[in-house]
């Protein structure tokens, strides 16, 4: 399966016939990408989503940073390399619920007349975008691998049925919304934008239909998972959690981080948040070991994103192994302590 980068000649995916044309350069309308922050600076998605915007057919890129006020609006926007971006502030949008985030996004692409709106294919986007869609009174497609423009409209590529297939949209309208997978398009480098213009959130409680109550913030377990490169995953094949110190050492000997199956988490060997899957977290590691993992679907959905995958287990038929550049058949036991100990060796630790 094919990943978008933003380098798309003529920003189409394969799939789109030739009858569907360029968009012809008259026809040209901007490009909005959501950018999603912690406050300070933007998430990692923001610079994959100017990546793949910069492969479309738009008149030009621009950002939108919904925010609690003017100060962490500039400060998300300073590194966004677009051509513009909008900052939309209120106390309301801090965080934004996502019918809050939706009004705000709907009065910039208004007032832009963007063709296309991008957002990160996260809780946030996929809460959000839906109901920026339907506010919009247009359609949209969640969860693409990739996006592209033709005169007759949207072209995006998305995996259904937990990855087995790859599912070909295509929207036809005057405006069009789209969430991507993490990873699907290549990242641009951090840089200021040409322009950064400032707007207040346009208030109308009376259409919103969620409000916090109380956040709690989720114990910190140190681990960044997703935006790990280096992923030392954790399976059933290990035997219990007495044995989950050889796996932390092989990620501390890589410097990497440890994930596992559902099989692990749902034993209570490992909190959820390792869980890599369907049901879990997606990796896009560099590196992705599998340690006594089966390889069934709705693990493989979360890490095929993969750089480079080692599988260890001691079936040589595991259907992980179908998805490995190097498979190991043998026994987790010993082959995850000899690994750690030739890196520690071969790095001189
Ligand atoms: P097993 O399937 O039990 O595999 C263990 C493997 O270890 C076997 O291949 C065995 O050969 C090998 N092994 C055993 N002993 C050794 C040894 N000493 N040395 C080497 N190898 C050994 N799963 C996920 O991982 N993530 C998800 O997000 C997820 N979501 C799901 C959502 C739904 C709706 C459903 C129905 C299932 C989901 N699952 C998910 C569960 C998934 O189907 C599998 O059950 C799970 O991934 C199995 O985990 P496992 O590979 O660790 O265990």
């Amino acid at each position: 399966m094919t990943s978008l980068s933003g380098g798309i000649p003529d920003g189409r995916v394969p799939g789109a016939s030739d009858r569907d044309g360029p968009v012809p350069d008259a026809e040209r309308r901007p490009a909005l990408v959501v950018v999603e922050h912690d406050g300070e600076s933007p998430a990692d998605s923001a610079f994959e989503l100017l990546g793949a915007a910069r492969g479309l057919p738009a008149s030009r890129v621009v950002a939108v940073a919904p925010a609690r006020d003017d100060r962490a609006g500039r400060a998300v926007a300073g590194v966004l390399p677009a051509d513009e971006v909008r900052i939309v502030t209120g106390p309301a949008l801090s965080p934004p619920t996502a019918d809050r985030a939706a009004a705000a996004i709907h009065a910039v692409a208004a007032d832009l007349d963007a063709g296309v709106i991008l957002l990160p294919h996260t809780p946030f986007g996929w809460d959000t975008a839906p109901l920026l869609a339907a506010r919009c009174g247009v359609a949209a497609a969640t969860g693409c691998s990739s996006v592209g423009l033709t005169a007759s409209g949207l072209h995006a590529r998305r995996k259904v049925f937990q990855g087995k297939f790859v599912q070909e949209v295509h929207l036809s309208g005057r405006l069009l919304v789209a969430t991507l997978e993490p990873g699907a398009a290549s990242p641009v480098e951090p840089g200021a934008p040409k322009t950064v213009r400032g707007s207040e959130y346009p208030a109308e409680p009376e259409t919103l239909l969620s409000r916090i109550l109380e956040l709690r913030a989720a114990p910190d377990t140190g681990t960044d998972l997703p935006g790990a490169r280096v992923v030392v995953a954790a399976g059933r094949g290990l035997g219990g959690p007495e044995n989950l110190a050889i796996v932390e050492d092989l990620a501390a000997a890589l410097g990497g981080v440890v994930g596992a199956s559902r099989a692990v988490t749902d034993a209570g060997w490992l909190p959820h948040d390792r869980q890599i899957g369907s049901s879990g977290v997606t990796v896009n590691p560099k590196l992705y070991v599998a340690c006594g993992i089966s390889g069934a679907i709705q693990h493989l959905v979360g890490m095929r994103g993969s750089g480079f995958v080692v599988a260890i287990n001691r079936d040589p038929e595991a259907p992980i192994f179908g998805a490995a550049d190097v498979g190991i058949v043998g026994d987790v036991l010993e082959i995850v302590p000899a690994l750690t100990r030739a890196i520690r060796a071969a790095s001189g630790a």
